[in-house]
């Protein structure tokens, strides 16, 4: 029977990784092939599901925690999957998804921090960013949107940030999602060839895969300056669709365990009403 041979949250954890050592078609941590791992995502999606269902019953009862997942990958990296398969498997009043795109006007008048913010996911909800703060040390450092005087201190800032919203009682799962240069390809072929696929397609993902070596670069310096004790990043090898999904899966199922959720106590006299609703 495969399986895990290593919790998770260890075989993913980015600490000390050098992405240029990263296999993206690796299973780290898992010992099984394409269809064990999808016998097992279909198992470990109704374990999740119920653990939401418990985070969201108890937001409703007066619990103030949440749990964000925070995706970050570049195009085709898989990010849209796992909304539609992983969080999807999950009941949607409980989520509460964003995705960032280029800032509007109205978001440029304000700090980066802010549309992030007006995002977070509400008491007992499972949040979900489709890219996030972390693009204003990515694509902004990539492209000398702002002068490095203006990025270089956003390291500092967005783990005071973090810290503050674990504190709050949010847990982070922070997914770092790679694939391949060649996969990539694929994967934008793939888009021109498909027309149920070209709405996923930008013109400027092509040009954006001249700058691979530079969002390494950046994304490495995310790893190292903001993965900490409070908000650990997770390196997800998503050349294998199936694993990604498998184990993102089981870093919500990790993060939603260690909430320790019971289900909310009645605050009515269960017997009293049951004898009422008797006589109804
Ligand atoms: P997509 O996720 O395919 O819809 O693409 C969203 C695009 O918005 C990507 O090219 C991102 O790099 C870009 N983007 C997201 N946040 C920012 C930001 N803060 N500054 C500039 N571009 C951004
Ligand atoms: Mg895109």
């Amino acid at each position: 029977m495969p399986k895990w041979t290593q919790p998770v949250t260890e075989a993913l954890q980015a600490d000390g990784l050098r992405l240029e050592d990263l296999d993206t078609s690796g299973t780290p941590g898992f010992s099984g092939d394409k269809k064990s791992g999808q016998q097992l995502l279909a198992e470990r999606a109704t374990v999740l599901s119920g653990l939401q269902e418990r985070l969201y019953a108890n937001g409703r009862s007066g619990d103030h925690r949440s749990v964000l997942l925070v995706l970050q990958g570049m195009d085709t990296a898989g990010k849209g999957g796992i909304v539609r398969h992983v969080i999807g498997s999950v009941d949607p009043q409980g989520v509460d998804h964003a995705a960032f795109g280029v800032p509007t006007p109205e978001e440029q008048q304000h700090h980066y921090l802010w549309r992030i913010r007006n995002a977070l996911p509400r008491a007992g909800q499972l949040g979900v960013f489709d890219r996030s703060h972390y693009e204003d040390v990515l694509v902004v450092r990539v492209h000398n949107l702002v002068p490095p005087s203006e990025w270089e201190p956003r390291y500092d800032e967005i783990n005071a940030f973090e810290r503050e919203l674990v504190e709050q009682g949010t847990t982070l799962v922070k997914v770092a999602m790679f694939v391949s240069l060649d996969e990539q390809k694929r994967r934008l072929r793939e888009r021109l060839e498909r027309p149920d696929k070209y709405w996923k397609f930008n013109p400027s993902d092509i040009d954006e895969r001249a700058y691979w070596p530079a969002y390494h670069e950046a994304y490495q310096a995310m790893l190292d300056r903001t993965s900490t004790d409070c908000a650990p990043w997770y390196v997800l090898p998503t050349d294998k669709k199936w694993f990604a999904r498998l184990a993102v899966t089981e870093l919500l199922i990790d993060a939603l365990q260690k909430l320790k959720l019971e289900w909310p106590p009645a605050d009515f006299d269960v017997a009293e009403q049951l004898r009422r609703l008797e006589k109804a």
